[in-house]
């Protein structure tokens, strides 16, 4: 079958390999749709976690093709998304129901075999079953579950007034799931005029192309999803007294901030991150299902899988037209 090699930071080719057997408590699965996430160009660029060489991608859904001898839940042919991380359900930390923070963390695409290939074995407990979702709505379970994740972690009010940094797919699914918490008043920070008007269309109140634009000490949670460090610097100005500052775009590793500790005390603020998931797939997929979330509008680019290098590229020199880019390694 064929896949896409990372083989060290900026090393990336298409190689062919033998389609994995899946393990007693795993399931094969054809991967129809792969999205491509920030933290696939992270890992691209050696910004994050993560052993090479990896076959990345962990936003992705399938058809389930092969059955281990002790699966319970799953027939053959039955259509699935893939939660990723991949807890040991016996350290401190899984014991807490904090399986984000697994000591012995594995995650597909990152760490272990991810959906950027034809076929992969996937232990069940990390499978859920979409039903008749369309496969490039499956790919979006993963970045959802983030998404619901960190807007619980926000705590987001009824009436609540907010600010998100960044229109691309992830802030474009923050605005609705903020919208649907209840938020009165939603601005979004984008330059990109394409991505501005399309977060205009997902329901944004407004949407401004400068920080300076933004209103200061106004927003209850200011919601960073750029993960560029001047702009999060910037957050804790525009946030209200005694307010949220939700840090949930991914900066590149090794990099500091630099936030006025004494605005942070005087302000009595809460600033928060988010990673990852905790167990939201249902939550993601019930979402999707029911359209209460829309993410056809996200997608810009349906590709074969030999063209991800190309499409890294494409997010790297910052393509106007690149939203979610859905890779589709089976045709
Ligand atoms: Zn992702
Ligand atoms: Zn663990």
């Amino acid at each position: 079958m064929e896949s896409i090699l990372i083989n060290k930071p900026r090393e990336i080719y298409v190689s062919e390999r033998e389609i994995p057997v899946p393990g007693s408590k795993e399931v094969l699965i054809k991967v129809m749709a792969s999205g491509i996430c920030g933290t696939d160009v992270h890992i691209f660029k050696g910004e994050y976690l993560g052993a090479y060489p990896v076959i990345p991608g962990h936003e992705f859904s399938g058809v389930i093709t092969a059955l281990g001898d002790q699966i319970t839940r799953f027939k053959l042919g039955d259509r699935v998304a893939v939660e990723p991380n991949i807890a040991c359900d016996n350290c401190i930390h899984c014991l807490n129901n904090r399986q984000n923070f697994c000591l012995n963390w594995q995650a597909i695409g990152v760490t272990l075999p991810g959906g950027m290939e034809q076929y992969v074995a996937v232990p069940e407990k990390a499978v859920f079953n979409i039903e008749d979702m369309p496969f490039d709505h499956g790919a979006f379970v993963e970045p959802l579950s983030c998404v619901v994740h960190g807007v619980e972690r926000a705590h987001i009010k009824m009436g609540d007034n907010i600010a998100i940094l960044g229109a691309g797919p992830i802030g474009d699914l923050l605005l609705q799931m903020a919208r649907l918490q209840g938020a009165s008043s939603i601005t979004m920070l984008e330059n990109n005029p394409g991505r501005a008007e399309l977060a205009h269309q997902l329901g944004a109140d407004q949407v401004v192309s400068r920080l300076e634009d933004l209103q200061v000490n106004t927003y209850d949670v200011v919601i960073d999803a750029t993960g560029v460090i001047p702009v999060m610097n910037r957050s804790i100005d525009f946030v209200r007294s005694g307010g949220t500052v939700l840090l949930f775009g991914v900066p590149p590793s090794g990099q500091k901030l630099e936030l006025e500790a004494f605005k942070i005390f005087q302000k009595g603020l809460t600033i928060l991150s988010s990673y990852t998931s905790v167990r939201n797939s249902f939550q993601a997929i019930n979402l999707l299902k029911t359209g209460q979330i829309r993410v056809d509008p996200l997608i810009s680019h349906h590709l074969p899988l030999k063209n991800l290098p190309k499409a890294f590229e494409m997010i790297e020199n910052h393509d106007p037209t690149v939203k979610k880019i859905i890779m589709l390694p089976n045709g």
